[in-house]
């Protein structure tokens, strides 16, 4: 018995350096997801345990989304540098052989990328599932998106470690909708996230109590806006199938098409980034009091965080 409880102030020790590596390496939000519950909601294929078998634990971290200024630029700017998911990877990838280095147990930075298997709308794992359920973000009406109340809207990276840590709920109560949400729905049957989206991809219903009561996201009309890796082969045919004299000459060198071949050779995230309209107007993601890096600095000076 004394051994036991040991072991679990052991890991409970264990789980708290764990995280505190994680805020050091700039998470905002950390936690550890319950295992269970993940193998049990993930569909087959897209569990823990089908990438790492004798995994134990996953540990979810979140990093902060944009500047203040971020916010101000046109949606044509933002879609080259609003993302900062890669953050969120290099911190996880470090956790990962922080791990491995400190407790010998062996660990994984969770890949957060497509299933080469089943196309480019399905990733191997879940990392907002994850992270819902590591209590560090709730689903919102913009297409499930994670919202914290204090962080706003924040990028999601995975370790998956055959440590067994003691896991952490999902967040009590969800901040989605606002009560300024809520009062533009009863006017006008949409939230701002839903009113301000530019191909009308988001819907939904709010109860009397104010409380989500459905969320309907139209997935391939964010995607037509969002993926534009999506639509390379179609640009690639066009002009492979080009039978009038220019057209071939037209489908790769329209400037549009242009800034598809210019984005590739960059690697710039705006080939796969979301295009932020429905962030813009969320008064969670914009004005959550530790949202970016000011209101932070600002919390820091008034001894708050
Ligand atoms: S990312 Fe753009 S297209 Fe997708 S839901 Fe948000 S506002 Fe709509
Ligand atoms: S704008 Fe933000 S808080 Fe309001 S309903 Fe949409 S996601 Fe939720």
């Amino acid at each position: 018995m004394a051994g036991k409880r040991t072991a679990s102030v052991a890991l409970a020790t264990a789980k708290q350096a764990i995280l505190e590596y994680a805020k050091r390496k700039g998470a905002l939000a950390a936690g550890v997801a319950d295992l269970d519950a993940i193998e049990r909601i993930a569909p087959p294929g897209h569990r823990p345990s089908d990438i790492m078998p004798h995994v134990r634990s996953v540990i979810s971290l979140g990093v902060g989304g944009q500047t203040q200024g971020a916010w101000t630029v046109p949606a044509k700017a933002m879609a080259y540098f609003g993302s900062t998911e890669s953050r969120a990877y290099t911190a996880a990838y470090g956790l990962a052989f922080f791990i491995e280095d400190r407790f010998r147990a062996r660990s994984v930075y969770c890949p957060p990328d497509l299933d080469n298997e089943a196309g480019p709308r399905v990733p191997l794992q879940s990392l907002k599932l994850h992270a819902e359920l590591a209590g560090i973000g709730a689903r919102s009406l913009a297409g499930d998106i994670l919202l914290h109340p204090d962080f706003g809207y924040m990028y999601f990276a995975s370790v998956f470690t055959e440590l067994e840590l003691p896991p952490d709920e999902p967040m009590a109560e969800n901040p989605c909708p606002t009560p300024s949400c809520v009062s533009l729905y009863r006017k006008t049957g949409q939230t701002p996230c839903m009113r301000f989206c530019p191909v009308q991809c988001l819907s939904g219903v709010i109860d009397d109590d104010g409380q989500q009561a459905q969320m309907h996201y139209d997935m391939a009309k964010c995607a037509e806006m969002s993926q534009q890796y999506e639509g390379m082969p179609g640009l690639i045919a066009d002009a492979i199938n080009a039978l009038e004299p220019g057209a071939q000459e037209d489908a790769l060198f329209d400037p549009d098409n242009k800034m598809v071949w210019y984005k590739m050779s960059v690697g710039s995230g705006g080939l796969l980034a979301q295009c932020f309209e429905c962030m813009r107007v969320c008064p969670i993601a914009i004005n959550a009091p530790l949202a970016d890096p000011i209101r932070r600095a600002e919390a820091r000076e008034r001894g708050e965080s």
